[in-house]
């Protein structure tokens, strides 16, 4: 199989001959109609009837208690993350392979990350390096994890479900409890994805979505804190909405929060797109299933969903030979129109972040190297 075969593929899957993009946001249903209705009744900003359903809805899909709706998927976990108690020195546990989210958030609250390496198959934090890491720098004393080297505390572990594809999440839940550090799912690109039949963002002591424009479901931008705690779901709460403490005219803020709660116009676009999750899944099921039979064997290798995973087919990736046959591949499909993407840059490579622990490394430089996604939308029936 050549690259121009590749390009032809997609043409036929995607039915058109214009650009075709990595991931495009679809609307089925009543999107209009509810954003519609914001319009005519004027309630279009923070608070409003739809975000409230959407955060009952998302609860119910995700079978959590509670869930806050959220700016983005960014704010939601920095708000996440110091709800979960995280503070100024701390060490937050997470993967250099994820998109800079999940550190920026780290350090938003002047915590530091610390990169550990992914698994080979589900791209996202190994149960092996964070254990090898635990052992050799943890330090468990009556308030915590500390780290022996340092001196700080470890005051979270963030692994990241990358493309929707779970992490070996029961055994770092396991690993994290031994050690008595909260767990916090980046569940941004898995809403809908299962580990052993239960859902992405049910695990930690919280987790953090997003909706932004090129994740599964879309509120134009948006995202959640989810959890099965109340009390940190009324400090999300709170601190997403400017710490102000309920009062009919009084305006006291008792501490410094931040203004991160979605719209009302914006709950009103996901609650339409969350109704048609099902159809959106079974769809680019079908199309990951096209990929399967075009990449049966050759030097470009489909990803496999791993063990125990219910997919949420998010973003679909192949893995290449080598470097320079992903440079080779990225340039001749992005030149013809075809939209592929990289995976990330391994985020201690960034400037902000050269100065982070991290450990070998191995496997998400392997990745690193090799791993692109290919166009993964909605397919319409009608394209051109
Ligand atoms: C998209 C994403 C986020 C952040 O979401 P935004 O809504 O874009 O702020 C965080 N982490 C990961 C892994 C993501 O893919």
């Amino acid at each position: 199989m050549n690259l121009p075969d590749f390009v032809i593929f997609t043409r036929d899957l995607f039915k058109t001959k214009e650009y075709i993009p990595l991931h495009e946001p679809v609307f089925l249903g009543n999107e209009k109609k509810y954003v519609n209705d914001t319009i005519d009744s004027s309630i279009v900003s923070s608070i409003g009837p739809f975000v409230n359903l959407f955060e009952k809805k998302l609860s119910e899909f995700i079978n959590v208690t509670d869930s806050v709706a959220f700016v983005n998927g960014t704010s939601a976990l920095h708000v996440g993350l110091r709800a979960a108690g995280v503070k100024q020195k701390n060490e937050v546990i997470t993967q250099a392979l994820t998109f800079v989210a999940t550190a920026n958030s780290i350090k938003y609250l002047d915590a530091d990350p610390v990169f550990i390496d992914v698994d080979i198959d589900t791209m996202s934090m190994s149960p092996i390096s964070l254990n090898k890491f635990l052992n050799e720098y943890g330090d468990k004393r009556e308030d915590g994890t500390y780290n022996k080297k340092t001196g700080n505390k470890i005051s979270a572990c963030v692994p990241m479900h990358t493309f929707g594809f779970m992490s070996r999440i029961d055994q770092i839940i396991e690993i994290c409890k031994k050690w008595d550090i909260p767990v916090i799912e980046d569940a941004a690109e898995a809403l809908g994805s299962k580990f052993k039949g239960k859902p992405a963002g049910s695990f930690g002591l919280l987790s953090a979505f997003s909706f932004n424009g090129n994740k599964i479901i879309t509120s134009g931008g948006g995202g959640a804190v989810c959890s099965n705690n109340k009390q940190i779901a009324e400090i999300s709460k709170h601190l997403s909405t400017t710490a102000k403490q309920k009062h009919k005219w009084e305006y006291f803020h008792d501490q410094m929060g931040y203004n991160y709660r979605m719209p009302n116009i914006n709950a009103a676009l996901v609650l339409a797109q969350l109704e048609n999750f099902r159809k959106i899944l079974q769809n680019k099921k079908n199309l990951y299933k096209k990929y399967q039979s075009f990449f049966t064997n050759g030097k470009m290798k489909l990803c496999k969903i791993p063990p125990s995973t219910d997919w949420n087919y998010w973003l679909i990736s192949i893995c290449l030979e080598n470097k320079e046959h992903r440079d080779f591949f990225l340039k001749y499909t992005n030149e013809n129109n075809v939209m592929t993407r990289p995976i990330w840059t391994l985020l201690y490579k960034l400037p902000m972040y050269k100065n982070s622990y991290r450990d070998d490394q191995k496997n998400a430089i392997f990745l690193e190297e090799r791993i692109v996604n290919v166009p993964s939308s909605y397919v319409k029936a009608n394209n051109k």
